[in-house]
């Protein structure tokens, strides 16, 4: 018989697995009980149509056995088993690869966090084991197969004797050494208790033999006391599920354990939900709120969904439809008691019971988050930085649909405290002059902070939002205004900060000057649409400005997505030319002596306008030409 190889991660797993200096070993027992766990749902699941499985729903059982002189424990289970195919592929392969990111090789062996990150599965076993056997058998197969492997070197697949259907984990306990006891995981007791810390709610009953010594009476007095062995097996779990039990049962560590174990994630949720209703629709949810994301959240893989019970049954691992895409971060779990265990993909989407669920499931999540926002502001921050990108994207997707539900939940980090605030916190402390609530789009707070037209909205007194994402400026764009206050720009060219009276004086000095500034424009090109005076630059000479709501934050990213090579988006800019700024005094002389050298310089404050915006000047060496010219004059 051929040995087989690991694929080359499970290997490096597996190494990891048997020279483990991992603390918590004993979660091996937790991962096999779930791996028979399932495959007893399945076929259970399948027996709801199919006559032929046989079993009755209470005969569903996992059972673990001891034999402690030959080192042994088996976990045996009668679920749906495996083909010759599927022990191969299953067990020769990390069934969710991916997940196991090896960043640094050197840290093979200490890199304990990767095995509390990831349910590491069936090869949790090599942890306690030095040698492995499966034995199983597939539903609906004659024939039974045994995978071995006793560690890296490799595995066998060969025919097993295996009759009933189902799965046979058998362990060979490694020996004690000096550091490590391994004995204990052939003690019933200390087996039993690990049943019962981690394993407790499994929906079907793991049984275990228990002996005990029972002393047998003696007339004797002095005679030598005797004892009968008496074996019963007993049910160890509760088989009641978690979200089953009342509120007051259950303490935070009890949700986050399951949280961890069941979502493969390391760290506690920020928030969990819980709760039960009855009436219209009848179900308990237990949702959590993660703290990070995972691996591949921000992936095409990454698959958003709830898992789906059906009266304690798994129908559904990932139910998409019970979770908008904007909460996609919600891990948990809806068991329905008025759900069919038989439905099908197609027909739950058109569920009415459902769509009820996931509107009830939405506003607890809306509301849970909110009540983070007000009772723990950091934590909240934290939660925004991991997932806020997604609440942005709700806003704006779906032309603005659920953007009511999520404007309060978004934050942006702002020109005064330079910290996060609500658009909430914004408008309440807006002073009473200001009327719209100014952003700035840009790189980062830093290159925001240089737009030339910063300084006067700051020395009004008003704050700017800075917003730094691709998706900031649409779903802002998308609410348009909130609590009546409309959103503007920094850089659009309605932005107007004078009274009317400064309003009207410029318009004068605009009109009068409307000669010059198509002269100018002229020699810039078709780059800008206009060029004029503006009374909102302090220091800054120029600033480019933009008309008719497209900026240029806004021109990068819609023409950086893909399919717009040849449909490129313009916005339509202008350049302002700062009206109290000595450099107006000169381009009104020019325009009288000089017109060679103003439109030199006009084509000199355009590529001065584009650079201070964090733009490249559109052609470098005219641009220096000129500035070498102006230096040697
Ligand atoms: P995971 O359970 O996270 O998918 P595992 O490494 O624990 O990863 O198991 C890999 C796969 O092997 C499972 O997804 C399942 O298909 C199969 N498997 C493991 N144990 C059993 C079992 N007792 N009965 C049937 N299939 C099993």
């Amino acid at each position: 018989m051929r040995t087989k190889q690991f694929k080359s991660e499970s290997k490096k797993l597996m190494d990891m697995m048997i020279n483990s200096i991992y603390t918590h070993k004993e979660i091996f027992l937790r991962e096999l009980i779930s791996n028979s766990s399932d495959a007893l749902d399945k076929l259970y699941f399948k027996s709801l149509t199919d006559n032929n499985v046989g079993i009755k729903a209470d005969e569903f059982e996992i059972e673990i056995k001891i034999d402690k002189q030959n080192r042994i424990l088996k976990i045996i289970d009668n679920g749906i088993g495996m083909t010759e195919e599927e022990l191969d592929k299953n067990l020769g392969t990390i069934a969710k690869s991916g997940s196991y990111n090896f960043k640094n090789e050197t840290e093979k062996t200490e890199n304990v966090d990767i095995i509390g990150q990831f349910g590491v599965g069936f090869y949790s076993a090599f942890m306690v084991s030095d040698k492995v056997i499966v034995d199983s058998k597939a539903y609906g197969s004659d024939e039974a197969f045994r995978w071995q492997s006793a560690g890296a070197e490799g595995y066998t697949v060969s025919s097993s004797d295996k009759q009933t259907v189902g799965t046979v984990v058998t362990l060979h306990i490694k020996e004690n050494t000096e550091d490590e006891n391994y004995d204990e995981f052939l003690e019933s007791y200390r087996i039993s208790s690990l049943i019962k810390k981690y394993s407790d709610y499994i929906r079907h009953p793991i049984k275990m033999e228990f002996t005990t010594k029972e002393p047998i009476e003696n007339e004797d007095e002095n005679a030598e006391p005797q004892y009968r062995e008496i074996t019963e097996i007993r049910t160890v779990n509760s088989m009641i599920p978690i979200w089953k039990k009342a509120k007051n049962e259950l303490k935070d560590e009890d949700y986050n354990s399951f949280y961890k174990d069941k979502f493969y994630d390391y760290n506690d949720p920020v928030r969990t939900i819980h709760y039960k209703t009855e009436g219209q629709a009848t179900y308990s949810a237990l949702l959590y709120i993660p703290k990070q994301p995972p691996f591949d959240y921000y992936t095409k893989e990454f698959e958003k969904g709830l898992q789906l019970y059906s009266k304690g049954v798994l129908i559904m691992d990932k139910c998409a439809d019970l979770l908008p895409d904007y909460f996609s971060f919600v891990k948990g779990l809806v068991d329905s008691e008025d759900l069919s265990l038989n439905i099908s993909r197609e027909t739950l989407q058109h569920d009415g019971q459902l769509k009820l669920i996931a509107k009830t499931l939405e506003k607890k999540i809306k509301s849970e988050l909110e009540k983070l926002l007000k009772e723990d502001r950091e934590a909240y921050e934290e939660f925004f930085k991991a997932f806020g990108i997604g609440l942005k994207f709700g806003i704006y997707n779906d032309y603005g649909l659920h953007k009511d539900v999520l404007k309060d939940l978004i934050l942006f980090k702002s020109s005064q405290d330079k910290k996060y605030v609500t658009l909430k916190e914004y408008t309440e402390k807006m002073p009473e002059s200001q009327t719209a609530i100014y952003y700035a789009a840009g790189e980062n707070p830093e290159k925001i902070d240089m737009l030339p037209q910063a300084d006067a909205v700051k020395d009004k007194g008003y704050d700017i939002l800075y917003l730094t994402e691709n998706v900031d400026e649409f779903s802002l764009m998308m609410l348009g205004e909130y609590n009546g206050k409309k959103f503007m720009n920094i850089c659009d060219d309605k932005l107007e900060l004078d009274s009317e009276d400064e309003k009207k004086a410029l318009e004068e000095e605009n009109k009068s000057f409307a000669d010059m500034f198509a002269s100018m424009k002229e020699s810039i090109g078709d780059k800008i649409n206009a060029v004029r005076f503006t009374n909102k630059l302090k220091k800054h000479p120029v600033c480019l400005t933009s008309e008719g709501g497209i900026s240029l934050e806004m021109e990068k990213t819609l023409n950086s997505m893909p399919g717009t090579q040849n449909d490129k988006v313009k916005a339509q800019l202008v350049l302002e030319i700062n009206a109290n700024h000595p450099v107006s005094q000169k381009l009104k002389e020019l325009y009288k002596e000089d017109k060679e050298t103003l439109f030199k310089y006009a084509k000199l404050l355009y590529g001065e306008a584009c650079l201070i915006n964090g733009a490249s000047v559109p052609d470098p060496v005219e641009h220096s030409n000129l500035v070498c010219e102006l230096m040697t004059k």
